[in-house]
């Protein structure tokens, strides 16, 4: 397999050459050169795979698929010691719980930062380190986090060897319960930078890091967000877990609904309903910050300024540009590399959006591509974590509930829909608290978290502040 970039550079990559990155040279993202198919046949294999051998035998048949300059018992080693029960809490690793017939919640947030990020970050930890020591290299990770991707990334990467974390999160933006498991890792190899901005500001930062060569090189900088291919690739794999455990057969559909931001989760579903897995419907769920919802439903994408990103009830949905739909554009627009550039690179710094409302592939998006969406307020998250407590004693978090809101729109007899539970209600406390008039639940193992020491740094949002911080704290 290869890899080439959305905005039209096609040299050919492999998976290990584009692991350790962040854009394209081009500024565009990687995707694979084509998506292997899977037939109903190979289907029903992999049903079976599931069944007797377990989630991580899953993952690394699907990721063996895509990866092919890792050896294949290495690899297989590498999705083991990941997806155990151990770090995940059970042994299927990613539960379906119902709701109701045919209504169900797919768990992926029992990992160590009770997110479903953890289900990707996990795999990037331990395959940076197998391919780091491969090479003989360190790598300087840099990130940008609303809350959810910047705890996953440092619990998956503290302590590993040959790498160093610097993440940037939107000072004073975060949860205190998100805040607390950050900023008490007193890991050397982890840097917390608390930027005086939002998330877009963390973002852009990253991106004109990364965009410095020069300095990229030199400092051999890396990046964990969602636009790594490896993440999205990870996510691919519980879409298949969720669709076996919903289905008894080939032939059955399902619909997924997604609680979305960067697109980086939904895109994984694009990725698996594209290799042939059977999906109906990709159920797109926003929150006040709707520009995947305005696109879906208008065909216009338009980029919201800093100021016009609302700070919300469910926050790591955020965005004011979701930075992994060039993908699914790319998709979109036959993969004409030129076109995307076109439209991401100067329709967007020209007029901040773009209008494909008269093309005629605009018609594909959902007849096609099966995407559909809806917008969640908070007054919709708050009744919806009422309601499904009140009816099956069971709380979600505020982002899962944008996600179950918007999913009750298109549920259709005989599909069963799966809502993909982002975050455990513990890290949006305040929200909880709100809605039902009580505490969450806590694990165990977060008691008293809030009251650790804490290692953060203040910065403005300021590219070159943030560039002196890295190179004092590398030993380049
Ligand atoms: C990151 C996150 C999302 C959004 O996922 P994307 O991949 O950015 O679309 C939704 N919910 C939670 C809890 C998250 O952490």
């Amino acid at each position: 397999m290869h890899y080439l970039s959305t905005r039209g550079d096609n040299t050919p990559r492999k998976f290990c050459d584009i692991l350790l990155e962040g854009l394209a040279p081009d500024g565009g993202l990687y995707m694979p050169a084509h998506y292997p198919q899977i037939d109903a046949a190979r289907l029903r294999a992999l049903r079976e795979v599931y069944r007797t051998q377990g989630y991580a035998v899953l993952a690394f048949e699907l990721l063996s698929l895509y990866i092919d300059d890792i050896p294949a018992p290495d690899l297989r080693r590498l999705c083991e010691k990941t997806y155990t029960p151990e770090v995940f809490g059970t042994r299927a690793i990613t539960p379906l719980k119902k709701l109701e017939d045919g209504f169900y919640l797919e768990e992926l947030s029992n990992g160590p930062t009770l997110a479903f990020k953890d289900m990707a970050m996990q795999l990037l930890g331990n395959l940076f380190e197998y391919e780091l020591a491969r090479r003989g290299e360190a790598l300087n990770i840099l990130g940008a986090t609303s809350g959810d991707t910047g705890s996953a990334a440092e619990y998956a990467m503290r302590g590993k060897r040959g790498i160093r974390v610097f993440m940037l999160s939107p000072h004073g933006r975060m949860s205190p319960f998100q805040q607390a498991q950050m900023f008490s890792l007193q890991d050397a190899n982890i840097h917390n930078l608390a930027i005086e901005g939002v998330f877009d500001d963390c973002q852009d930062i990253v991106k004109a890091v990364s965009n410095d060569l020069d300095f990229k090189r030199r400092y051999r900088i890396g990046t964990v967000n969602s636009i790594n291919w490896a993440r999205l690739l990870a996510q691919v794999v519980y879409y298949f877990a969720g669709y076996f455990q919903a289905t008894q057969a080939e032939g059955e559909k399902v619909s997924f609904a997604v609680p979305s931001g960067n697109f980086g989760n939904v895109c994984a579903g694009h990725v698996a309903r594209m290799m042939g897995l059977p999906i109906d419907r990709l159920v797109v769920a926003t929150n006040e910050n709707d520009v995947l919802d305005e696109f879906l439903r208008t065909g216009v994408y338009r980029v919201r300024a800093s100021r016009d990103t609302h700070e919300t009830s469910s926050p790591s949905m955020d965005i004011s540009k979701a930075s992994n739909f060039e993908r699914f554009i790319f998709d979109l627009l036959g993969r004409d590399g030129a076109r995307v550039k076109a439209l991401f690179q100067d329709a967007l710094a020209q007029h901040g959006q773009f209008d494909l409302s008269a093309d005629p592939a605009f018609a594909e998006v959902r007849e096609r591509y099966g995407f559909v969406s809806g917008k969640s307020t908070h007054a919709d998250r708050l009744a919806t974590i009422c309601d499904v407590h009140a009816r099956f004693g069971i709380t979600i978090d505020p982002h899962t509930a944008d996600g179950v809101r918007v999913a009750r729109e298109y549920v259709q007899p005989g599909v069963p829909m799966i809502v993909l539970e982002t975050a455990l209600p513990i890290k949006f406390a305040a929200t909880i608290r709100e809605a039902l008039g009580h505490e969450p639940e806590r694990p165990a193992r977060f008691e008293g978290i809030e009251n650790l020491p804490r290692r953060v740094q203040v910065l403005p949002a300021d590219v070159q502040r943030v560039k002196d911080y890295i190179a004092q704290h590398c030993d380049s």
